[in-house]
This record gives C-alpha cells, structure tokens and sequence, in this order.
C-alpha cells in the first residue's frame, strides 16, 4: 500500500457550456422577434481555406439553430482589397445586418487590418476592430473578441476563481492572448486576475507557467505544454488546435496535463464550442445595442 495520492483533472465540457450560453442567445432572439427584429449576420469568407471554410460553416450553422438571419458572402482568392472594402460599405448601411464576420486570415494582397477596420464597430461581430478592443481596455467592452470572452464564460460558469488568481498566458496575438489578458485583469466578476502575458521572448517560459494558478496556452504548437510546466492543482485551458497525423490536438499534452491540473479543457470539445457561442451572442448584443 502507497500513501501517494495521484490527481485526475475534472474534465471541463466546452460543449455543454456552450450548449447553455446557445440557449441563451436563442431565447434572447426569440425576445427581439416579440419586437419584430430578427437579428442577422453577414459573413464574408474570402479564397479557399479549409479550415475556414470549416469555421464559416458551423458559425452558419449555429446561427440557424438560435434564430440568426445569416447571410454568407463566399469570395474568390483573387477578390480585389477594393472590391472586399466595397461589400463592407454596403453590408454597414444595410439595417437587416446587425453583425458581420469577416473571416482571417485573408489572402496575402489584401491589408487584415484595412478591412477589419472598415467594418463599422457597431456591427462588429468579434470584437476585432480597435473601437472595440478600446473600449475593452478602458473597461467598458460592448462586444469582446469571441475566444477570450468563451474562456470567461468557460472560467465563470465552471466555478473557477479568477479573483485574485495568478493567470498566465502563453501566446500573444490580437484575437486571443491580448485580449485574454485585458479581460481577466478588469475589476469585473469573472476577471480581477494577476495576469501574465508570455511569447517567444519571454525568458524561462516554464518559470511562469509553473506558478499559474490558471494556464491558458494560445500558442499553435502540439502539445507544446508539458506537466512539468504545470503547477499541480491549475487550471488549463487549451486554445490551440493543431492538425496533425494523429488528428486534431492541442497546444497541452493532455494526457499527462491531466494528471497533475484539477481542471482541464479537452481538445477538441473544450474552447472551439465557446467561440461560436460567444460570436452568437456578440450579434445579439450588437442587435440590442442597434434598437437602444
Ligand atoms: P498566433 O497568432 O500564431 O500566436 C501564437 C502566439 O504564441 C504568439 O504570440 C507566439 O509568440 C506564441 N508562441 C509560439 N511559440 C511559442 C513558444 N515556443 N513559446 C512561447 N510562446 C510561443 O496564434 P493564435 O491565432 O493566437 O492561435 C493560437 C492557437 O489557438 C492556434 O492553434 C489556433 O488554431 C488556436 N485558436 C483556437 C481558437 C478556438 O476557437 N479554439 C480560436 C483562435 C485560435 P510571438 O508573438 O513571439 O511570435
């Protein structure tokens, strides 16, 4: 007989949270269709990318199911940046669309942020565009970028304390490590963290990630967090998907991860469910937003 007591993490259901916050929109829509409205989202998919492609179909998908109009504006590769810009003039002045969703990346000959910053931060569907994100910054976010705000979401409603926690995040780009950071250090419920910001330069990267009590890994690289970068007892959140021989993985070696966090997101089933539910709801608010 042994005394050691090994940790099995609590699986958290990115799928079944997601579920909730999808009825929550879908009761939402129902509510504005009592007014009349019916909230819509144009989205925009430009070239051939198949894992886009893959993204732009379950964000259709699900905004049928919960009682978004969606209109789908699929593009040639070669599509003009002029002719991109175009169609976004013309889905800001139409009234039926409350959200638009340009689809990133875009083809190498257009400008990502010339066009993000085209569409009218009214009716920005994933919080991209830099009115947005300012007002994220300055406290008071309207819409927030899907992916952070689905981790929140996933933090909250699995009962995890963020207050206080010391929370690091491996990876630093516009639409998830950012923003992640700038939601979890607001004085707000679900933030009020010690957040860390970690990339390609930091230093003794397992330093930090060892002393999170929350690890988010936004980083692109198959099981690039190992336990022994994990504290026992964190919390780990797996944002990356990586397609590999072995099929869809995450950026945490999940398999052993588990065995030393007290909670973990599973790749797929963890995160990618809560960025759709988060956009569904981003169209909602931006439709509320439009009729106050
Ligand atoms: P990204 O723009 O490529 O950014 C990756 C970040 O990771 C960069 O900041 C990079 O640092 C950092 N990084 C890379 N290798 C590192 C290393 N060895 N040590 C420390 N930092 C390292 O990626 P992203 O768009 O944020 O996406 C990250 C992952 O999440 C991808 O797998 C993506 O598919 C996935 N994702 C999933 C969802 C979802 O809904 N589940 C949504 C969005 C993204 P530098 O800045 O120094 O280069």
């Amino acid at each position: 007989m042994t005394d050691e007591v090994t940790m099995t993490a609590r699986i958290i259901d990115g799928k079944a949270i997601a579920a909730e916050v999808r009825a929550e929109v879908a009761r939402a829509c129902a509510e504005l269709a009592k007014q009349g409205v019916t909230p819509g989202l144009a989205t925009v998919l430009v070239g051939d990318d198949p894992a886009s492609h893959v993204y732009v179909r379950s964000k259709r998908k699900a905004c049928a199911e919960v009682g978004i109009k969606s209109w789908d504006h699929d593009l040639p590769a070669e599509t003009s940046q002029d002719a991109l810009l175009e169609l976004v003039d013309k889905l800001n002045a139409d009234d039926a669309v409350h959200g638009i969703l340009v689809q990133i990346p875009l083809p190498d000959h257009v400008e990502e942020q010339t066009v993000l910053d085209a569409v009218a931060p009214t009716k920005d569907a994933d919080g991209f565009h830099p009115y947005n994100l300012g007002r994220l910054l300055s406290g008071s976010p309207i819409v927030a970028p899907a992916t952070p705000a689905g981790i929140q979401q996933l933090l909250l409603r699995s009962g995890v304390e963020t207050s206080g926690a010391e929370v690091v995040i491996v990876g630093r780009s516009n639409i998830v490590g950012k923003p992640m950071g700038a939601l979890l250090v607001q004085k707000a419920e679900g933030a009020n963290s010690t957040v860390t910001i970690c990339h390609t330069r930091t230093r003794n990267l397992a330093e930090h990630t060892r002393r999170a009590d929350i690890l988010i890994a936004a980083i692109g690289r198959a099981h690039a967090i190992a336990a022994d970068m994990v504290k026992e007892g964190a919390v780990v959140i797996d944002v990356g998907m990586n397609r590999t021989e072995q099929g869809l993985v995450g950026d945490v070696d999940f398999d052993t991860v588990k065995e030393v966090a007290s909670a973990i997101t599973p790749v797929p089933g963890g995160v990618g469910p809560m960025t759709i539910a988060m956009l569904l709801s981003n169209v909602v608010s931006q439709t509320k937003r439009g009729l106050a």
